[in-house]
């Protein structure tokens, strides 16, 4: 008799739906005869800037090393850290990206059927590690496209065992306040771990945006996660972290892989932390993309959700999709999110200025 192996699975995983990333852009080149050098991806929020030399350096130095096992205590990237954030060692767990770290902790606080509270339009790795580990979902609906706290406090019960909460959201680029999160964490029982994914904190600027380490001394339940993906431009290396109670980070340790970052990524990030003159140059290109971006918008009539992130997403309409295959065909990747059941948008990476205007001639062509 034959095995039906897909059902041997575990049923959270038999249930999975694989997450679906940005286009390579090796892919589209090959998909639709296009030169690789002429095409340029916006899909995947990285930082158009390119590595900051001393990070290239740094890897250089690093690769002398290669026979050997990382640091799997991370000891000099977690010290920078430290020294970076004001915060103690035994509070930081590296992961490979920060989804490794969300990960970790679905995997060590969220028993099979302890319910997890996120968002709609919420990033989508979060429904995949609740589903994983054989949690429930709880999806609360958005308010103006952004997490709507109030409710989300409301459906917090004893069975949630988690809250995982993205300021700024992607795909939505979506923030909320300072208060607002307070009186949030507030009403949530200390119980209830609440993750604070902040992948791109280093774009927001502003008295009201909070900084979720100041926190966490009132709030011991509150886990905060940042990545060098994004403004530190490192997202093929592979480098998150988080920074929670030495209680938590002990526990999430526990279940973490060994050897989780490679050493050139530990290099590479250690010298990205230094290189703050390349992360505030990554930032005002940003500021400016996004300002050529929005303008186009603007001038278009295209409607879009104000972003505080490296990406805007905006509203085409019934012709979204058809509008997405025609820029591929004029060699401009970008990210649909109908997976996130926002099948009229299009989520659009800030790029270099000549990148922008390669997509804003590629869309007025295509309207
Ligand atoms: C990009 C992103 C991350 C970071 O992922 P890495 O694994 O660190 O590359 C985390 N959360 C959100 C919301 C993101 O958009």
């Amino acid at each position: 008799m034959s095995v039906d192996y897909a059902q041997l699975a575990v049923p959270g995983v038999r249930q999975l739906q694989p997450y679906v990333p940005g286009k390579p852009i090796e892919e589209v080149a090959r998909e639709l005869g296009l030169a690789p050098e002429s095409i340029v991806k916006l899909a995947s929020n990285e930082n158009p800037l390119g590595p900051s030399p001393k990070v290239l350096k740094a890897i250089a130095n690093a690769q002398s090393d290669l026979t050997r096992y990382p640091d799997s205590n991370g000891f000099n990237l977690k010290s920078a850290l430290c020294a970076h954030l004001n915060v103690a060692f035994d509070q930081i767990t590296l992961g490979n990206g920060s989804n490794d770290v969300l990960d970790l902790l679905a995997r060590a606080f969220v028993a099979p059927g302890a319910e997890v509270i996120f968002s709609q339009y919420a990033f989508i790795v979060y429904p995949i590690v609740t589903q994983a580990v054989g949690g429930k979902a709880v999806v609360v609906p958005a308010r103006e496209w952004g997490h709507d706290l109030e409710a989300m406090a409301k459906v917090v019960n004893e069975k949630t065992a988690m809250v995982f909460l993205a300021n700024p959201n992607n795909p939505t680029g979506t923030c909320f306040s300072r208060s607002e999160l307070v009186k949030f964490l507030e009403q949530v029982p200390k119980r209830v771990i609440v993750v604070l994914d902040e992948a791109y904190f280093e774009y927001v600027g502003g008295e009201d945006y909070p900084n979720g380490l100041l926190l966490q001394q009132d709030f011991p339940n509150l886990v905060v996660c940042r990545t060098f993906s994004k403004a530190y431009g490192l997202a093929g290396l592979r480098v998150g972290y988080s920074v929670a109670s030495p209680v938590i980070t002990d526990l999430l340790n526990r279940v973490r892989q060994p050897f989780n970052v490679n050493s050139i990524a530990l290099a590479a990030a250690e010298a990205a932390l230094e290189d703050q003159a390349y992360l505030a140059k990554a930032c005002q290109i940003n500021h400016e993309g996004m300002m050529q971006i929005t303008s186009a918008f603007n001038a278009l009539g295209i409607s879009y959700i104000p972003s505080k992130g490296n990406f805007i997403t905006a509203d085409f309409g019934e012709s979204a999709g058809s509008i997405n295959q025609q820029l591929l065909q004029r060699g401009v990747i970008v990210r649909p999110v109908a997976n996130y059941g926002m099948a009229h948008h299009l989520r659009i990476s800030i790029g270099l200025p000549e990148e922008n205007e390669q997509f804003i001639e590629a869309l007025k062509q295509t309207l």
